[in-house]
């Protein structure tokens, strides 16, 4: 009889577990409660899907096992991606290493997916949701009325991100029901709400900056880029970026500051200079009038009013105590963080299930023979850029591996 796998979750993860698994030459099923598999992957990238990314190493991943993240690269990375997605037709586009389909379709990624499942003979079984598994000789997977055996069990059910695209956070509890310790799950990649009386003058301002992130006032970690300026407080990709710190921090109750820097490629004395230099040339000019062309104009007065100084004024009147007051608040506009956006608008979160309990090498539990897990209800989550797909790619490969047969 053939070796059998259920894999719970037709996900990212869960597919590409499905097509190592059945070309080992094993029985395999893949249980998913939505209507079709992958529909997270058509939302990824904007539609686009950024699959991976050239420059991949472990240190564009946050986990409280960094070293798991390693071993998991060097056995399928970027290469092992690239390979095994041209083998199935897909073409890829570089910009500045982050990876798409040339077609620009994440429907492209999911369609020669979908193609390989047919290929190998992979069981699909749609609207089933798997709410216990049971473990005597074999596994018993219980969806619904559905009762399924197997001598393997893939848990591929992501996270609590995005329920919209399926993940409603049900296969934490499918490992917990198994002794598995989940590190408590947070939004990631997500927009940071604050609290200031300016946030809805400075609404729908793009600019480029750094934001970092303070926990009881010590910096922790800090991106730079395209800053959106929003009603709430803060997104774009650099705040996604840094995000998790502050919402693992919150969830301890820590006290979270993010500081925005408007010069990030000037030291504070050089912004100084810089002011002195650029006001000197325009002596007529009022200080808002004298950053026109410098910052978007629904800024400028937020900076000056945060600098305690007159939109009116004019720079030959300030004392140097007021200009140096100036340079700082374009350096370190400071912030109080009330929380981090919800679940459903994180891509994914921090947290999941701890790694010290499951073998980097075949992704099996360290608990139960038999039972294995990947993607990311692991307790890993990339940065932006491609990082958590190549996590549920080379996860979902090694565990389909293992779990098929031999080990990879
Ligand atoms: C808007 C958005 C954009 C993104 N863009 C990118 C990007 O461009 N690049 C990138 O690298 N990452 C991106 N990500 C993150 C990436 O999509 C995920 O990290 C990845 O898809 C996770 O794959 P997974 O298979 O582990 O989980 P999921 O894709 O969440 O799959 C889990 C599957 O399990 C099913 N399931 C859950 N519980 C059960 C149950 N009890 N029974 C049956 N089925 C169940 C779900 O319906 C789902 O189909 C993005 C995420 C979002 C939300």
């Amino acid at each position: 009889m053939k070796n059998r796998v259920i894999i719970v979750g037709g996900g990212a993860a869960g597919i590409v577990a499905a097509i190592f698994a059945a070309r080992k030459k094993a029985e395999v099923s893949i249980v998913e409660h939505n209507d079709k598999v992958g529909k997270k992957i058509l939302v990824t990238g904007n539609g686009r899907c950024n699959l991976t990314n050239e420059r991949m190493d472990s240190s564009f991943f946050r986990s409280d096992c960094p070293s798991f993240v390693s071993e998991v690269l060097e056995q399928f990375s970027y290469t092992q991606t690239k390979q095994f997605f041209e083998q199935l037709g897909i073409v890829f586009k570089s910009r500045l290493g982050y990876c798409y389909p040339a077609s620009g379709q994440a429907s492209a990624v999911l369609d020669v997916l979908h193609m390989e499942l047919e290929h190998q003979n992979v069981n699909v079984v749609l609207g089933a949701h798997v709410n216990k598994i049971i473990k005597n000789k074999n596994f018993i997977v219980e969806a619904g009325s559905a009762r399924l055996e197997a001598e393997k069990v893939i848990i591929t059910a992501g996270s609590k991100a995005a329920a919209k695209q399926g993940s409603d956070g049900s296969g934490y509890e499918l490992l917990r029901a198994f002794g598995h310790r989940i590190i408590p799950p947070v939004p990631a990649l997500v927009q940071i709400r604050c609290k200031e009386t300016f946030l809805k003058q400075w609404a729908g301002i793009r600019v480029d900056g750094k934001v970092s992130v303070f926990v009881k006032g010590n910096f922790v970690a800090s991106d730079q880029g395209e800053l959106q300026l929003t009603d709430y407080g803060v997104s774009g990709i650099p705040v996604f970026q840094i995000s998790r710190y502050a919402a693992k921090a919150l969830e301890k109750r820590l006290p979270v500051t993010i500081q925005l820097d408007f010069l990030p490629d000037q030291e504070i004395w050089e912004v100084g200079k810089f002011l002195e230099s650029r006001y000197k040339m325009r002596m007529d000019k009022t200080l808002e009038e004298g950053m026109i062309g410098l910052f978007p104009k629904k800024l400028i007065p937020i900076l000056l009013k945060q600098a305690n100084l007159s939109a009116k004024s004019f720079w030959k009147k300030l004392s140097t105590k007021e200009k140096t007051q100036l340079s700082w608040t374009l350096k370190q506009l400071t912030l109080p963080v009330t929380a981090v956006n919800s679940f459903e608008q994180a891509q994914v979160c921090a947290g999941g299930a701890d790694l010290s309990q499951f073998n980097p090498h075949t992704m099996e539990s360290k608990l139960i023979k038999g039972l294995y897990a990947a993607g990311e209800i692991l307790d890993v989550d990339g940065m932006c850029g491609g990082y958590n797909l190549q996590w549920a790619w080379s996860t979902g490969a090694i565990a389909g591996y293992a779990a098929g047969g031999e080990k990879v």
